[in-house]
Parts: structure tokens; sequence; C-alpha cells
């Protein structure tokens, strides 16, 4: 799909030589090396390939352009004629809007429940194309991981910096929110095009403001200890739809970097497991236990037993290779 996509993009924007319009930078965005798609024109393409496409588009910075302009009269033709439309409220070309419908630069999380009830689980696409290469937001020290602490939830991870210390943008978007938040002292919040929002948190100062547009890598701001904090950290989130994500679900802070480029986010009564696609095992690490992989991956301690092979009690150590999937999966005929 996303293959038939690009090649879209690339024949739509050939079709309308708006060549000059882009940059050089924008040719890797929607050239994979694949040539000779049919061609189609946007009337052929149903909504969620426009919203696609468009957030493909904004992500190159063309949101000038004659094809943003063609896609998003496109798109509010398809809504006036789809009243049962569910975000009905005129289109709006934020990032990942698909996922969310809600465009809010003054409330942290103004997501409600019911936008992820109905689903149980949701594909984010997280490789390089979408949102650019992950991007650690503070090469410092790890304080502090995401889970209870105390008697409190701790929704993200602690990273030891220095007042003033460079705060990045762990992927490419548009910035949300960017002001005082609460215990969260001065806060960022960027929305990516993948679906996820990162949150910075205890900045002493925000370089940027709510619509701005950046890449991954890009200063946020300076790190500090407003809000409820004991020390100069950034408090670092990745929440789906408001809602917080293990950030180590999601990257192996090792070797920082993305545990898989496609990952399926699985409603559980803790919040989202993350699944990631096309990967069949787990790498045990310092701290696992069989009932931690289970709550991590969405699947049974009774599955993972019988995946490995294992009956009884099962201590897990660290190094070791734990199946996450059901056998005929890793073999490919799934
Ligand atoms: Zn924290």
């Amino acid at each position: 799909m996303r293959h038939r996509l690009f090649g879209i993009v690339v024949i739509f924007l050939s079709t309308l030589n708006l060549s000059p319009l882009f940059g050089q930078d924008s040719t890797v965005v929607f050239d994979d090396g694949h040539h000779g798609y049919e061609t189609g024109s946007i009337y052929e393409l149903s909504e969620p390939e426009l919203i696609l496409m468009l957030d493909s588009l904004f992500e190159s910075g063309t949101k000038d352009s004659c094809a943003f302009v063609a896609i998003r009269t496109r798109l509010d033709e398809l809504n006036a004629m789809n009243p049962k439309n569910q975000f009905q409220s005129g289109f709006a070309f934020w990032p990942a809007h698909r996922f969310y419908g809600v465009w809010n630069t003054t409330i942290l999380f103004p997501y409600r429940d019911s936008l992820y009830k109905s689903e149980q689980i949701t594909e984010l696409d997280l490789s390089p194309q979408i949102s650019g290469d992950f991007t650690y937001p503070f090469s410092g020290v790890v304080t502090s991981k995401y889970g209870y602490r105390d008697s409190a939830f701790h929704r993200g991870i602690d990273i030891d910096l220095n007042r003033g210390d460079t705060v990045r943008s762990a992927f490419g978007g548009m910035v949300r929110f960017a002001g005082r938040g609460g215990g969260y002292g001065n806060v960022v919040i960027v929305r990516h095009y993948n679906g996820l929002e990162t949150v910075y948190a205890h900045l002493w100062k925000i370089k940027v403001k709510p619509g701005d547009i950046v890449t991954s890598g890009q200063l946020l701001g300076l790190g500090g200890s407003t809000g409820h904090s004991t020390g100069t950290h950034l408090h670092f989130e990745m929440r789906f739809r408001g809602v917080a994500i293990d950030p180590y679900f999601i990257i192996d802070w090792d070797t920082r970097k993305l545990n898989a480029n496609k990952i399926e986010l699985i409603r559980t009564r803790y919040g989202y497991a993350v699944h990631p696609v096309g990967l069949c095992t787990h790498l045990v690490k310092k701290g696992d236990n069989l009932s931690k992989v289970s709550q991590r991956y969405a699947v049974s301690i009774k599955q993972l037993k019988a995946w490995n092979g294992w009956e009884g009690y099962v201590r897990l150590t660290p190094g070791m290779m734990v199946r996450i999937a059901p056998p005929e999966e890793q073999n490919g005929t799934y």
C-alpha cells in the first residue's frame, strides 16, 4: 500500500510538474527506488490514502504547493459528501490527523477516551520515510524508568542533564503544545507524522511554538528543572492519543534505535502493549520476567510457554531469546 502510494505521489507530482517546488531532500522522501507504477489521479484515492499522501507532502515541507491545495480540496469534497465522517469539523492538515481528529494547542492531552476505545489494534509506521530517524532527545543517563515509582505511576523516563543542555525532537512533526504545563513545568509536546506524540518536560527555556514544523533532532528547548522536579533533568514521554507508552517498548535504550520500524499498539487494561511487526523474538534484559514480557507484547503467559516449549516455572535470564509469535508466523507462512 505504502509503495503504491508513494508511487502515486511521484507520478502525481511529476504530472503537475511541481519539481521546482521541492528541495533536494524531498526526492528522497518520495522516491523509494521503484518506478513504473500505475498512474493514478487523486479522484481514485480513498480518504485515508489522501490523508496519508498529505502527511507525506507535509513532511517534505511543501504545504503551499498546488498538490497540497488539490488534495485538501478533494478531502473537503469527500468530507462534504460523507456526513457520517467522524471528523467532520473541516479538514485540517495536522500530522497524523487520521488518528486524532483533534488539534489543540492549549490543553496538554485533549483526547477523549472514546477516540480510541473502539479500536483494539492500531498499526503505526515508524520507518524513517514517515518521521525521520529516531533521535535520542538528550544523550544522558536514564535516572528513572517508566512505571510505578514509590506510590505514583511515572509515565515517562527521566534523563539526567545540566541546565541549558540541548533537548531535541525524537522524530519529525509539528509542535502542538509549548508552554507552562502544571507539574511538567515548561513543556513541549510534538505530534509526529507516525502517529506518536512525544513530551519534553521541566525545560528551562522553550525554543519553539505551537504550529512549528520540526525535523528529527531539531532543538526544542533547553533542559532545566521547572515544575515538579528535583534537580535538572528531562522528563520524556511517548504517547498515542494521550495514553502513555513505555518508551522502552519502542526504543532499545542500549543501541538507541527503534525496536521495529512497524509496531502494533494493542489496547490492554494496562494501557498499550507494543507488538513489533515482523519481530518474532524478545531479547531478555535485566529485570524482565514472563509476566512483563506477556504484558509488553499482549500475549498470554500460556502462549509464551507453548511457543517456547516451556512447562512449569520459567525464570528468564538476561540474554535469553523468547519467542513472542507462534512458530508458523516465524516460518513466514502466516
Ligand atoms: Zn519524570
